[in-house]
């Protein structure tokens, strides 16, 4: 994480110029169990702000209105990061953008205000209604009523213009999990990134192996996200960071796909193969994912899967 707050800390130099921390609760001692975690808010520009203390969480003030970006892991959070929006305006919240339907991204859907355009990819509604159904539900889910549901559906690229502001909705492939949007804010040259990008001190993508997540998509949407001019990337479980950060974890993720490739096509089993690569590194904590949320196996693991498997 050393790199991530290194990378924050230079960017709050540059964005805290004019900043707003909005905080509740500031100088943090031991970090709270994550059910009781409070939410901070970081103004990064005049209308956009980061929502810190969950998976992923953001909100443009906008025009008339307010947008969301992702619906927190519970209604008690969703709550707490509607305080939040209310201390900085009195504008109605409008619009929700859900990057992907993990459950630390959704399960707070049904505590935003009811009517509201719910934006997502289609892989992402259906997720949603799948784990609700009867014997899918898996125990980190919660079962979100039909009126809370995604009502707005986007594919590959988008550009709109929601209460004024310009962005652009980019999916590529399957990638962290089955569906990953990814916003572009190109008069901020802020991305919004989702769980897309995690950096945990593994360094190393967080793949969703059996629920449809694929390094292969995961490499071609990161490439894809670069070929836009953003200064600063929002990812996931808090982090904001940097192009060579991103950049850093790309060029990691492609040299170990080629590398455990060739091991694996010499019959090396996948033990050896994680001390060769190193992965997971046993000088660095394991890749965390969620705090409440699914686990992850090491990168390695997901590309031996794959390789078994004919899917990589
Ligand atoms: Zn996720």
């Amino acid at each position: 994480m050393r790199i991530v707050m290194k990378s924050v800390a230079s960017i709050l130099v540059v964005f805290c110029m004019s900043a707003i921390v909005v905080a509740q609760g500031a100088a943090p001692q031991a970090p709270p169990p994550p059910a009781a975690r409070k939410l901070v808010s970081v103004r990064l520009t005049p209308k956009v702000y980061w929502v810190k203390g969950m998976g992923f969480g953001a909100f443009i003030v906008g025009e008339k209105g307010v947008i969301v970006f992702d619906a927190c892991r519970s209604p008690e959070a969703a709550r707490q990061m509607q305080a939040l929006i209310a201390k900085v305006t009195s504008k109605p919240i409008t619009t929700m953008i859900l990057t992907h339907s993990d459950s630390d991204h959704v399960n707070g859907l049904p505590a935003f205000p009811a009517g509201i355009r719910i934006i997502s990819l289609e892989q992402n509604r259906k997720d949603i209604v799948d784990s609700a159904t009867e014997g899918h539900l898996a125990p980190e889910y919660m079962a979100i009523p039909k009126a809370y549901l995604p009502n707005h559906i986007v594919a590959g690229r988008t550009e709109m213009k929601i209460e004024g502001e310009k962005m652009v909705l980019l999916s590529w492939a399957p990638a962290h999990s089955l569906g990953d949007l990814v916003i572009y804010l190109p008069e901020e040259r802020i991305m919004l990134a989702g769980d897309l990008v995690v950096l945990d001190q593994q360094d190393l993508p967080l793949i969703h192996i059996d629920h449809g997540g694929s390094s292969k998509g995961w490499v071609t949407s990161v490439q894809g996200m670069l070929t836009y001019d953003a200064s600063l990337y929002i990812v996931g479980h808090e982090g904001a960071v940097v192009r060579d950060d991103i950049e850093k974890q790309l060029d990691a993720a492609i040299a170990e796909r080629a590398k455990v490739k060739e091991l694996y096509e010499k019959g090396v089993p996948l033990a050896e193969i994680q001390v060769a690569v190193q992965d997971p590194n046993p000088n660095k904590k394991p890749a965390s994912g969620p705090a409440n949320g699914p686990k992850f196996p090491p990168f390695s693991e997901v590309l031996y899967t794959e390789l078994k498997r004919g899917t990589f």
